[in-house]
């Protein structure tokens, strides 16, 4: 208990070091009565985690790789912090499955946050869902490890938190009986939009991450240039809000104020807007059902244009791409995933171009169609026969 007599919720931060991280922590920060912070983990940023520990005191600190934990360790010892350095995969899902944790932020990038995820559900936790990729490879198991568990759910990313906000607060998944008609997800057509298909296949890696409206991760920004992020979200809310694939539309909305909309049979469409801040969703999600301050400045609207537009999938075909992976259903959405995030890393690595990304992910789903994917061993497997086959067909790219 603390002074203000609540009980303080004790978070978990699966990739506190990343972007989705900090800024879970900013407003942790703001809140010290509400929230104790438990653990927080990282891959490689030995800095940004000591320093996370001296601001936030955690009980653990997991680096996900041994050599950096062993750095992290001899620092943390030199300036007699009480925190206790873990590392590796494992001691991800125990600092997710923890009996003292009630909620987890999943904020890994990548199929590689899926273990502890899935683990974190199983478990029964309060989970805010940043790592989409979780519900990508294994959305059917991840639901209904959700159900069988009475863990929660809340979406972090936006488009799904202004969803979430704009239906029924008893929404069941059934859209007859609620009344809902269609799910509206907006995307911002990241900073390729206007650019022609030639100059897109041009593009590089420091183009590809210059976001017009938001600060990401390198990996989901080179997916918003692609519009596969947005691909990867239309799977998303497949399995988050239980849409049917032609139910779920997406507009692109180059401001970024309309978050997301749903559209109702009587001919409401109730939207969520705010300022493009991620600590608003972040907040939403820490506090819910109650909102607290989230540190994000005040929506201007005045003198502001909000613009609609249809996405282009000839120059964007990962959007396509991704419809198609989730009308194939099994296992073809787990292949997409990992086919992707092994071409974005050459290409962040200046190795391909950036048509290569669809193209090997066209490819790679061509190779590996029609698996079946019931068992997170099937998943796996798929994800790692995809970064097989994806491998092979850009290594040829390079030449
Ligand atoms: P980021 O690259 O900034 O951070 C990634 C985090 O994951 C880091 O803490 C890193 O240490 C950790 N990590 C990376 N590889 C790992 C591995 N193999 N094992 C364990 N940990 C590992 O990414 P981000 O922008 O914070 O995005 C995180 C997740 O949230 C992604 O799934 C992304 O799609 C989603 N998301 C992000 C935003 C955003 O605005 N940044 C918005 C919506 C959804
Ligand atoms: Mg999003």
């Amino acid at each position: 208990m603390t002074a203000s007599g609540m009980k303080p919720r004790v978070l978990t931060i699966l990739g506190a070091t990343g972007t989705i991280g900090v800024n879970t922590l900013d407003v942790v920060a703001r809140h010290p009565d509400r929230f104790e912070v438990f653990a927080l983990t990282g891959a490689t940023q030995v800095e940004r985690m000591l320093e996370q520990c001296r601001t936030h005191r955690p009980r653990f600190a997991v680096m996900s790789e041994p050599a950096t934990a062993a750095v992290l360790r001899a620092r943390i010892a030199e300036e007699k912090l009480p925190v206790t350095v873990l590392e590796g995969a494992a001691a991800l899902i125990e600092v997710a499955t923890a009996p003292e944790v009630d909620t987890l932020m999943a904020a890994i990038v990548g199929a590689a946050g899926l273990p502890a995820t899935l683990a974190a559900a199983q478990a029964g936790k309060r989970i805010l869902l940043a790592n989409k990729e979780t519900l990508v490879v294994s959305g059917q198991l991840f639901m209904d490890a959700i159900a069988a568990s009475g863990a929660e759910l809340l979406p972090i990313d936006s488009e799904h938190n202004a969803i979430f906000q704009a239906l029924p607060r008893d929404f069941s998944g059934d859209f007859q009986q609620a009344g809902v008609k269609a799910l509206w997800l907006t995307a911002s057509g990241g900073p390729f939009r206007t650019l022609s298909a030639e100059a897109i296949a041009a593009a590089t890696p420091a183009q590809a991450v210059a976001h017009p409206n938001w600060v990401m991760g390198r990996k989901i920004s080179v997916d918003s240039a692609s519009l596969m992020n947005k691909g990867l979200e239309v799977i998303e809310a497949r399995w988050l809000f239980n849409a049917r694939p032609e139910q779920i539309k997406v507009v692109v909305h180059p401001q970024s104020i309309v978050h997301s909309m749903v559209e109702y049979a009587d001919g409401s469409v109730i939207a969520q807007m705010g300022t493009p801040d991620m600590r608003t969703p972040i907040a939403y999600a820490l506090g819910f059902p109650e909102r607290i301050d989230a540190g994000v400045s005040a929506l201007e609207l005045i003198g502001r244009q909000l613009t609609f537009e249809t996405p282009d999938t000839a120059r964007f075909p990962c959007l396509q791409l991704a419809f198609d992976a989730l009308a194939a259903g099994g296992s073809a959405a787990a292949v997409l995933n990992a086919a992707n995030e092994v071409a974005v890393a050459r290409f962040l690595d200046g190795a391909v171009p950036f048509s290569a990304i669809a193209a090997s992910i066209a490819h790679t789903l061509d190779t590996l169609a029609g698996g079946a994917a019931d068992t997170l061993d099937e998943l796996l497997e798929a994800d790692r026969q995809a970064r097989g086959v994806a491998g092979i067909y850009l290594d040829r790219v390079q030449g």
